[in-house]
């Protein structure tokens, strides 16, 4: 069976390390896929006035997966629409320290599902008086049994044994209280362990012991600050995948940006991109061939060659052939 994946590599280094996982997908025998490349970002939106051009939009909804790498300046009139029209409600991060590297924490293996449709970042705010502004936070009984099903259906499928539930349901009785309430009915009709947790108190145990936490499922803002803290317990930007998963479409990007700093020097480090590739191949069924992409990289991680962020001198080119040799 023939899958058709949108490209859509974006702005600098995104242009780098998108061929790069494209490059690992085809090296893959078992797997069959017609890449369509879409254009988006900065360089489309000076040529032709739009950052995500119809044609794009249209490749994202009608391919069976998206691979998108990064948009610099116009990075939120990108991704925001990209999310909607693949339908994602769920973005899943996954956070390890490898062991071949200098970790804050080398003990972590924590995948934070973040719920990607509501919160504070339903962007409904307005300024009620002068110097007075107000922000509306959403939170529906929708959608937080959708992101506690998909984090336990998660957990299970991945052999995760502890399910985290986040949430500051002291303070925000009401939102909070129905994201909590909501999730905890999910756990116990699916008979689950879990654990629920003060997002605040979270934050501090998640830096003095992640080795604890397995699943975490989180409200939309608290999803994206404690997902970058345990970034930086693993190791920086440039190992870090990351899907956003809908209904029947998803979409797969680095947690990086277009990096301009080191854009156009072949030296971005495509491990990031490579591994969300991985999360591509589990979401279509290929868990062998996620599994075997994310083994090659870990080998190459510990003895391979390194980019410049992790302390080598080699390029992206010779990383993504260490990865494909490693295959
Ligand atoms: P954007 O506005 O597109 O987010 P940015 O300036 O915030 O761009 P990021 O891509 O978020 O840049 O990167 C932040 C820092 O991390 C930069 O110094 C960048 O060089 C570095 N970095 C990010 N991704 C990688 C990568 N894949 N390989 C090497 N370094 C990276
Ligand atoms: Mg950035």
């Amino acid at each position: 069976m023939t899958h058709e994946i949108a490209v859509i590599p974006g702005d600098g280094i995104g242009q780098e390390v998108t061929p790069a996982a494209v490059e690992v997908l085809e090296a893959l025998d078992a797997v069959d896929f017609d890449f369509v490349e879409g254009e988006a970002g900065d360089a489309v939106e000076a040529e032709t006035g739009e950052a995500l051009p119809q044609e794009t939009r249209d490749l994202a909804a009608d391919a069976d997966a998206t691979l998108f790498g990064a948009a610099g300046e116009t990075a939120a009139d990108v991704i925001l629409p990209l999310r909607q029209v693949v339908g994602s409600f769920a973005n899943v991060r996954p956070a390890r320290s490898y062991p071949g590297l200098d970790a804050v924490q080398p003990d972590t293996d924590i995948v934070f599902i973040r719920e990607n449709t509501e919160g504070v970042y339903k962007g409904i705010e307005s300024e009620i008086a002068d110097g007075v502004t107000t922000c509306t936070r959403v939170i529906t009984e929708d959608a937080s049994e959708k992101i506690a099903e998909y984090g336990f259906d998660y957990a299970k499928r991945n052999g995760y044994d502890d399910v985290t539930i986040a949430h500051k349901a002291n303070v925000m009785r009401t939102t909070d209280g129905l994201f909590l309430d909501t999730a905890e009915a999910v756990g116990q009709d699916r008979g689950a362990d879990y654990d629920t947790a003060l997002m605040d108190a979270l934050a501090m145990h998640l830096v003095m012991s992640p080795e604890d936490y397995g699943v975490v499922v989180c409200p939309n803002l608290a999803g994206d600050m404690l997902s970058d803290l345990a970034a930086g317990l693993v190791g920086g930007l440039g190992l870090l995948p990351s899907a956003n998963v809908g209904e029947d479409n998803a979409l797969f990007e680095p947690v990086h940006g277009s990096a301009p700093d080191i854009a156009g020097e072949g030296i971005a480090n495509p491990s990031a991109m490579i591994l969300s590739a991985a999360m591509l191949l589990d979401h279509l069924g290929y868990d062998e061939q996620g599994d075997a992409v994310r083994a090659a990289v870990e080998q190459v991680l510990d003895d391979g060659p390194r980019t410049p962020d992790l302390g080598g001198d080699a390029s992206t080119g010779d990383v993504t052939a260490a990865v494909i040799d490693e295959l």
